[in-house]
């Protein structure tokens, strides 16, 4: 087993908040174990344009609680291809780079994936806010894109309540409804649209109109954007039943910033150190998580091909909760 002693790390695909924590204990962990440490800059991108610089622990200052990634982030489709895959090895090796960590989602860990075949090794640390990793309770960033939908719907309620409007919030998360589910629950939302459950339009018109009837001065509908348009779930409630009066508001991007939480900056913490110590103890190719409160390792190729559990003793709980 050849000993690791000099890592780098990246962050690739969409930012998300904690990603600057994660890579403060990356390089921090790293110095401390003894390994000279490298920081790649945008992504799989900055690795083939060689845009790599030796880290030390003034580098990493003052970023724990800033959103966004300082090394910044980049989509890079040469990196899709293996002459890419084995030009970015090589660049790794020219520095004498024998580990890397990948900060980022899904197709990041793809690429992780596919260095570590080329005799890289490789950690990947889940920085993306929708939750969408399997293998992890929670991926860095969620919590904060989490508390960015409640505050948006704490804001929304105030001004729905004076009119007796329903607010359609529609929010991120192509494939996972995990961002919909708890700020939904959070919020106190009467209806939860998420692309792992079906649903019935007429249905939850009638059960809108008649909480109205019943009283009910404000009603939220969360709605991921896997689902679809917020602007066509409107519509569709409008056509059912005329009198509900629905705004719609698309949060975009502002989910993915602001500081992080101190939940997101102490579990990018825990797992950045992690992703170091078991990279120094020779594991490679290796998706870091917390499940039960647990750093584990799952292979990167089992995490990429298993879809994520949707909870739905939660989904049905914020279904009670919110007549
Ligand atoms: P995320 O990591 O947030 O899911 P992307 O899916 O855009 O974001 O992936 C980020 C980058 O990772 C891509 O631009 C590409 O460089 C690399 N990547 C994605 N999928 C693969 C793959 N199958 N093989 C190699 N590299 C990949």
């Amino acid at each position: 087993m050849s000993e690791v002693k000099k890592i780098a790390v990246l962050t690739s695909g969409g930012d998300s908040q904690g990603m600057n924590a994660a890579l403060r204990a990356v390089v921090r962990s790293g110095l401390y174990h003894g390994l000279e440490v490298y920081g790649i800059q945008r992504g799989y991108q900055g690795l083939l344009n060689n845009e790599i610089n030796k880290m030390d622990l003034r580098s990493v200052g003052d970023i724990i609680q800033r959103g966004g990634t300082v090394l910044q982030s980049a989509r890079c489709p040469e990196f899709m291809k293996l002459e890419g895959q084995q030009r970015g090895a090589e660049i790794l090796n020219q520095h004498g780079i024998d580990g890397l960590v990948v900060i980022g989602g899904d197709g990041s860990y793809q690429g992780a994936n596919k260095l570590s075949k080329l005799g890289i090794k490789t950690m990947g640390l889940p920085g993306t806010i929708d939750n969408d990793i399997s293998f992890t309770d929670y991926t860095i960033g969620f919590d904060t894109a989490v508390g960015v939908v409640v505050d948006a719907v704490n804001k929304l309620r105030d001004t729905m309540s004076s009119h007796a409007r329903s607010s359609i919030v529609e929010v991120m998360g192509r494939h996972c409804g995990d961002i919909a589910l708890h700020a939904g629950l959070a919020s106190g939302a009467e209806t939860i649209l998420v692309p792992e459950v079906p649903y019935d339009m007429g249905e939850i018109a009638d059960r809108m109109k008649e909480n109205f009837e019943k009283g009910k001065r404000h009603s939220i509908v969360i709605v991921a954007e896997g689902v679809g348009r917020g602007e066509d779930v409107a519509h569709a409630l409008k056509e059912r039943h005329a009198s509900i009066d629905a705004r719609v508001t698309v949060l975009g991007h502002i989910q993915r910033g602001g500081a992080p939480t101190p939940f997101d900056r102490n579990l990018a913490s825990r797992l950045g150190d992690f992703a170091v110590r078991s990279l120094i103890q020779g594991e490679s190719d290796k998706g870091c998580g917390i499940i039960n409160g647990e750093l584990v390792l799952t292979d990167i190729d089992k995490v990429v091909n298993t879809k994520k559990d949707f909870d739905m003793d939660m989904y049905e709980l914020a279904l009670r909760l919110s007549q």
